[in-house]
């Protein structure tokens, strides 16, 4: 072990689980998607990767949950690359949005234009600039995620999908706004289809935080020596992390734990301390942002006893 940080990594994240753990109780598990509610609200799992190939782990580390929005960061790179930054750019703003991430709220005063690409409204936006250049545009996006995190066996959970598309009428409201708002090319139907797809992927905390890898490592995947992306693409999407990756629990999270991150409602955190980790924690119970309550704790844990942070 090269460092402080790493020669001291896994008592460290004994400390950290249990520390997190203690938080287990207070929060909530996602009911709105019915699928979601059957998880069991204690489990806690986390992993952090180094750049330098180094892994730690704990808890539940190898057990899939549902990414949901963590989706998001993925679809955001598969659209940088499909349609580039000028065109996606154009149709997704990059400001945090003090608002709940399946608000309709701005989108009708702002005509259209979302916030940033990791509230609902922003990702739907991404994804549909994905479907629309392309025939099966969740094959294109699993194989990038099989990719990243070196699996290929990572595999999307239809009855979450099915769960979410029966519940989904937000997110179709979002969907026909931005339709009559002219930012959405596809079929609403198709980019819903799409959108809930990508949300239902099932990974475990291992293949996320080694799929993050690239972000904490200047673009250039440390496992596999792929160029995933750009030191400057990198910049920025870990920049849009820390402005808009939880929502309107992002300046709390910002002052409790100092690391780009990003949320979904099926539990998961996953965050980037870029040249030397990416980490992913997940615990089911969320708080009233719909952050992971014992993730976020987890975290915070992380950054006060390794010191590490951004800042
Ligand atoms: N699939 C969820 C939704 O659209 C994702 C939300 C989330 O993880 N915050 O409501």
């Amino acid at each position: 072990m090269k460092n402080f940080e790493s020669a001291n990594l896994q008592s460290l994240l004994e400390e950290v689980a249990i520390g997190a753990r203690s938080v287990i109780g207070r929060g909530k598990v996602a009911d709105y998607i019915p699928a979601l509610a059957r998880i069991s609200p204690d489990k806690f799992g986390m992993v952090v990767c180094g750049v330098d190939g180094s892994e730690f782990a704990i808890g539940e580390a190898d057990e899939t949950f549902s990414i949901q929005s963590l989706s998001k960061v993925f679809a955001l790179i598969l659209a940088l690359e499909t349609v580039g930054p000028n065109t996606l750019w154009k149709r997704v703003g990059r400001e945090p949005s003090g608002s709940a991430f399946n608000s309709l709220v701005l989108l009708e005063s702002e005509r259209g234009l979302p916030r940033n690409p990791f509230i609902n409204a922003g990702a739907i936006v991404v994804t549909d600039s994905i479907t629309a250049h392309s025939v099966s545009p969740i094959l294109q996006l699993m194989g990038l995620v099989r990719r990243l995190a070196g699996n290929q066996k990572i595999y999307l959970d239809e009855n979450v999908a099915q769960s979410e598309a029966e519940h989904g009428h937000r997110n179709a409201a979002i969907a026909h706004l931005l339709k009559s708002q002219g930012n959405l090319e596809a079929v609403v139907e198709d980019v819903l289809a799409a959108y809930y797809r990508q949300c239902a992927i099932a990974m475990t905390c291992r293949d996320l935080a080694r799929s993050f890898l690239p972000l904490a490592n200047g673009g250039t995947h440390p496992l596999s020596g792929e160029k995933v992306m750009t030191p400057l693409r990198v910049k920025r999407i870990n920049s849009l992390l820390l402005t808009c990756g939880l929502y309107d629990g992002v300046g709390n999270f910002a002052f409790r734990v100092g690391i780009p991150a990003k949320s979904g409602v099926g539990g998961g955190i996953i965050g980037v301390i870029p040249g030397k980790y990416s980490i992913c924690v997940w615990s089911p119970e969320l708080d009233q942002t719909g952050n992971s309550l014992a993730g976020t704790r987890a975290l915070e844990l992380f950054s006060r006893k390794t010191r590490l942070s951004i800042f």
